[in-house]
Order: structure tokens, then sequence, then C-alpha cells
């Protein structure tokens, strides 16, 4: 039998506001008010609501948690949608979620429920319908391994579709979603999860095998590895909470450099001649085609841009260095300035040119 719930939710039709404050809806809690600000709380609220933007040649910015944006001080002149819906429906191993359910929770009821897959992101905050758009991923877990389909609302096809997880085009921190971002309006995303009799999937990532005392490739009880994960992360400032400037930020800033070889052959020639050629930073394969993947957070801190490092209200957090955090009294150009001093900084320092994560509004670096 499937069980779903669904939260209190009022009967009042659609919820909007005119010049309404966004800043509040971000963990940045940084950006200008938007013309309008509609909450929608069922999938008909919001596909009437993106129709009509559509239909009036509206500009339109869907916003989930505000986890993973950076909206401009002069805000945003348009629709800001705010996507509210509530629904979690376990159906043996299958998951759907309404786009408006609030990740980590939903992650948590996973590890109750016993199915693994999602355990390592827990601690991400925002909402499920945005994990698809930049696949999200952390401590060896990305959505896109148990994505079986996303139901989303098509704005050129003027339809509901429904697309498969390989339909989705995952790639780190990329997807269909974030290459054609005026596209699709997430509605609900439904999981494959797997039933290992309380076990976790197998452990990836060597930090978090280290923090669990196993060995990469073990399962290990769910509900430890959740707790695990949500301690290292808040450890670095990954968990949000209000009293804690280092967490008003957007997670990461910057997507760490996958580089063809040649380019990585060029980086460690500069890493040699600036650090020493005894140095040898972070590498990973990227990928089947010799591409190698190394560490934003390490560029940022050996081009000398260290933890708290900042001259004003927006600095780097105490406890990450790829975390760009307002400290409480920033503006966006704050953070933007931080941001453009330390791409500079990396680029003068090794070549390569740091891309930020989050999506930015009205603004660019
Ligand atoms: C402290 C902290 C830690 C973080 N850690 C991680 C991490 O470990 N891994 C990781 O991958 N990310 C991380 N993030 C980034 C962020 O939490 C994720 O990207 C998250 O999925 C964003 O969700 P959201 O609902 O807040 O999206 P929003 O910030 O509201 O929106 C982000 C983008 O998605 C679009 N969007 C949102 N909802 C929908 C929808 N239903 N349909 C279509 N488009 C939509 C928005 O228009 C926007 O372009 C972290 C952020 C913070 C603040």
């Amino acid at each position: 039998m499937p069980s779903s719930s669904h939260r209190a939710r009022t009967l009042e039709p659609v919820q909007e506001l005119h010049d309404a404050p966004l800043a509040p809806l971000t963990t940045f809690r940084l950006g200008g008010p938007a013309a309008r600000l509609v909450t929608a709380t069922t999938d008909d609220e919001v596909i009437a609501t993106v129709r009509e933007a559509d239909a009036t040649g509206t500009p339109l910015l869907v916003i989930g948690g505000g986890s993973n944006l950076v909206i401009g001080d002069k805000g945003f002149d348009g629709t800001a949608l705010r996507i509210a819906t509530t629904g979690f429906v376990l159906d043996g191993t299958r998951l759907e979620l309404a786009a408006g359910e609030v990740w980590t929770d939903a992650v948590a009821r996973t590890v109750e429920a016993g199915l693994a897959g999602v355990e390592c992101l827990a601690g991400i905050p925002g909402s499920a319908g945005a994990t698809p758009i930049q696949n999200v991923g952390a401590y060896g877990q990305e959505v896109s391994a148990t994505i079986a389909e996303v139901v989303a609302y098509d704005r050129r096809a003027e339809e509901t579709v429904t697309l498969t997880g390989a339909e989705c085009a995952f790639s780190y921190r990329h997807s269909r979603f974030k290459a054609d971002p005026d596209r699709y309006v997430v509605l609900r995303v439904r999981f494959a999860l797997e039933d290992a009799d309380g076990l976790s999937a197998p452990v990836r990532y060597a930090e978090t095998a280290r923090a669990l005392g196993v060995e990469v490739g073990d399962r290990v009880p769910l509900a430890t590895v959740r707790e695990t994960v949500l301690k290292l992360r808040a450890g670095k400032g990954m968990v949000l909470d209000p009293e804690d400037h280092d967490t008003w930020s957007a997670g990461s800033f910057f997507t760490n450099p996958i580089l063809d070889p040649d380019a990585y052959d060029a980086f460690l020639a500069r890493v040699a001649e600036r650090l020493g050629a005894d140095v040898v930073p972070p590498a990973f394969p990227a990928g089947d085609d010799g591409r190698i993947k190394t560490s934003a957070a390490w560029l940022i801190d050996k081009a000398g841009f260290t933890k708290g490092y900042g001259h004003g209200p927006a600095r780097i957090s105490t406890k990450h260095t790829l975390a760009l955090t307002n400290r409480g009294e920033a503006t966006t150009e704050d953070l933007l300035a931080l941001a453009r001093e330390v791409v500079a900084g990396v680029r003068d320092a090794f070549g390569i040119t740091l891309v930020n994560e989050p999506v930015t509004v009205g603004v660019s670096i």
C-alpha cells in the first residue's frame, strides 16, 4: 500500500504579493524585491501561474528553497513563483515527491523507511523539485543515480511531460534543466530507492568511510550514515543554521573544475612554479575521456583566500573556503565583488577560471 502525506494546506486562492522582498526567501538573505510574488501550493496553481506569465510575456523566476540563488540588489521585474506544493508518496521502493517538499526532511523519511540511495544527501537545503536542476550531490551520491522520472511543465510545448532519468541528461552539477533554464518547471520527482535491509548504499566517499570507520564500498546502517554526513556537513557550515553566518551561503559557490589532459598538464606546471614541484593538487578521474577533476576549495586556499577571508560584510566562510557568505549586512554587490576577487586571484595563480554554482538573477560575476 502506498503511504502518503500532505502537510496542512490553506484552501485560499493562490497567494500573491506585490513589490515583495525576495531576500528572506534566499539562504544568502540577499536581493531586491520581485514586482510580483506568487506562492503556489498545488501543481495546478504552478501551471496556471507559469502559463499566465508566458502568455503575457512576463519574466518568470521559479524559487524553491532559495538555497542556490544569487538575486541582484535591484530585484526581479517580473513574477517570482515560489513552489510550495506538498506530497510524499512511498510505494515499496518507489518514492514520488512534490517539487515543494523540503529535501532534507524527505531524506530523513526515506532513512526511517529503511530505504537506501539518498542517505548521503541529508542536510542539503532546498526543495525536492530543485534537486534535478543541478543534479545535487554530496559525499559520493548524486540524485541522478536514483531519479527514475521527473514530471515537469514544459513551457515550450505548453504541456506536462514525464522525462526519464536518462532524458534528464545529468552530469556533474548539470542537467537538461540547467542547460535550458527557461523551459521546464519541475512538478514532481520520482525516485527508485533500494531496500537493502536497513543498510545504506555502498559508501563511495573516502571522508565518509573514514568518519564511519569502514572501507569504501561497505554498507552501513542507514541512520548511521545520515547522522555521520550531517555531522561532517555541520562542521563545514553546510547545514542551515540561522544563528551561524557561515551558513548564510549557497553552499559551494564554485564548481570543481574539470580539465582535459593538456589543461591539467599546464595546471601542474603552474602549481610546481608557484608552490614547488613536490606539491600535488587533488585530482580525480572525471569520466572515460582522460579528463580530471580538481578541487575548487584547494585552488582558492592556495591562491591565498583562506577561511574567513574578506574585508567587508561578504566573506569566505570561517569553516570552508568554498562557501562565500553574508555576515549579516552584505548586499549582492558585496558578494559579487568578493566572488570576482576570488575568480581573478585563482586565475592569476593557476590559470583556471572558476565557474559559479548558484544561479544568478539579474547579475553576473
Ligand atoms: C548550506 C548549503 C549547503 C549546500 N550543500 C549542497 C550540496 O552538498 N550539494 C549540492 O548539490 N548543493 C548544495 N547546496 C545548494 C542547494 O541547496 C541545492 O542546489 C538545492 O537543490 C537548491 O534547491 P532550492 O529549492 O533552494 O533551489 P533554489 O535556490 O530556489 O533555485 C535554484 C535554481 O533551481 C530553479 N528551480 C528551483 N525549483 C525549481 C522547480 N521546481 N522547477 C524548475 N526550476 C526550479 C530556480 O529557478 C533556480 O534556477 C547547498 C546550499 C547551502 C545553502
